[in-house]
C-alpha cells in the first residue's frame, strides 16, 4: 500500500554568522535577498489548504503485523507541560515525554489547554499543589499567588480525580468529545530552522499549526529524530551527495525517507488508537504563488510521490 505523506490526521481515543572569520568575497551578504527571506515558523495566519480529508486506507492484518514496529505501544511518560504564548496569537502548550525505547525528549505540541495527558496529571505520591503547577499539572491559567493547581478559581474548573489519582475525563475541563488533528512530524532543522528549500518540512509544519489553531484542538507529535533517524552528520553529508549528482532516490534513501508509514505507526500492531480520517498537506507552490520553490525541492517532492507512493497528486503542468 503507499505510504501517506506527513499530515494531521484526526484520530480518536481515546542565523547565525561567525563572527570570528572576516567575510570574503564568497562569503559577502546579500543584505537585500536576506530580507526577502521567507520567515517560515510560526505563521498562524488562515489556512490557504482546501483539501477534503480522506478516507484512510483499508489495512488488511497481515500488513499490520508485518510493520516493523513494536508489538505493543511505547510507554510514555510526560514529564513537564507549560504554556507558550505564539507571534501569532493561539497559545500553544509544550508537552515534553520520556518513554521506554529510547533517551530523547519526545514533544508534543498541542492547541487547547483542555487536552489533557493522562501521564502528566496523575497524581503523584507526596507531592504538593505547587510541585503539580511547576511541572505543568494545572487547569485554567496560572497566575502570580495562585496556590491550588486542581482548581482554578478565576476560570472555576477542577479537576476530579478516583481513588487511583487518575485523572476524571469531564467535558467542563477535558477535550474529549470530538476526534483531534493529529500529525506526526519528525524534527528537521534544516528545513524548521535553517529555512532549507530541499525540503517541505517547514512549510508542513506551519500548516498543521494553522489547521490545529484554527480548529481551536490539535497536537503535533514532534519526534526527535533529525533526518528521520540518520543525525544531522549523515544528512549534511547526503545532500552533498545529492549536490555531487547522487540520484534522489539514493539520496532519499540515505535520509530514510521510504519506509514509513504513520496510519500504521499511531494506531499501532492492535489498533489502540483509531485513524478516522486523514488530511492531504499540498505543498503551496503548486496551488499559489507562496510556498517554497527550489530545483531540491522539486526533485525531493517527485520522489515521493513517483518512487514511494506518497499520496500526492502534482497537477499536470500545461
Ligand atoms: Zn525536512
Amino acid at each position: 500500500m503507499a505510504p501517506p505523506i506527513e499530515q494531521p490526521i484526526p484520530v480518536s481515543s481515546g542565523s547565525s554568522i561567525n563572527s570570528n572569520e572576516t567575510p570574503g568575497e564568497a562569503y559577502h551578504i546579500n543584505q537585500e535577498a536576506f530580507q526577502r527571506m521567507p520567515l517560515i515558523s510560526p505563521n498562524l495566519t488562515p489556512s490557504q489548504t482546501n483539501v477534503s480529508p480522506q478516507v484512510p486506507p483499508v489495512i488488511s492484518q497481515d500488513e499490520r503485523k508485518a510493520l516493523p514496529i513494536h508489538d505493543e505501544l511505547p510507554i510514555v511518560r510526560c514529564m513537564a507541560r507549560a504554556r507558550i504564548p505564539t507571534t501569532q496569537g493561539p497559545e500553544i502548550f509544550l508537552h515534553i515525554y520520556e518513554n521506554s525505547i529510547d533517551n530523547k525528549e519526545h514533544l508534543a505540541i498541542v492547541f487547547g489547554e483542555d487536552i489533557r495527558s493522562e501521564s502528566l496529571f496523575a497524581q503523584r505520591k507526596g507531592e504538593s499543589q505547587q510541585d503539580r503547577m511547576t511541572r505543568g499539572a494545572y487547569v485554567g491559567k496560572l497566575f502570580p499567588g495562585r496556590v491550588d493547581a486542581d482548581k482554578d478559581t478565576r476560570s472555576n474548573q477542577t479537576l476530579k480525580f478516583d481513588s487511583n489519582g487518575k485523572l476524571i475525563r469531564e467535558p467542563s475541563t477535558t477535550f474529549a468529545g470530538e476526534p483531534a488533528l493529529v500529525r506526526i512530524h519528525s524534527e528537521c532543522y534544516t528545513g524548521e530552522t535553517a529555512w532549507s528549500a530541499r525540503c517541505d518540512c517547514g512549510e508542513q509544519f506551519d500548516e498543521a499549526g494553522k489547521q490545529m489553531g484554527l480548529a481551536g484542538h490539535g497536537c503535533m507529535v514532534y519526534l526527535r529524530q533529525e533526518g528521520r533517524g540518520i543525525g544531522l552528520g549523515e544528512k549534511l553529508k547526503a545532500y552533498n551527495l545529492q549536490d555531487l549528482g547522487a540520484d534522489t532516490v539514493q539520496a532519499n534513501l540515505i535520509l530514510k525517507h521510504p519506509a514509513d508509514d504513520k496510519i500504521l505507526a499511531v494506531e499501532g500492531k492492535n489498533q489502540d488508537v483509531k485513524v478516522t480520517e486523514r488530511i492531504p498537506m499540498i505543498p503551496k507552490a503548486w496551488t499559489s504563488t507562496d510556498g517554497i520553490k527550489s530545483k531540491e525541492i522539486e526533485g525531493y517532492l517527485s520522489t515521493k510521490i513517483e518512487r514511494m507512493g506518497h499520496l500526492l497528486e502534482k497537477p499536470i503542468q500545461i
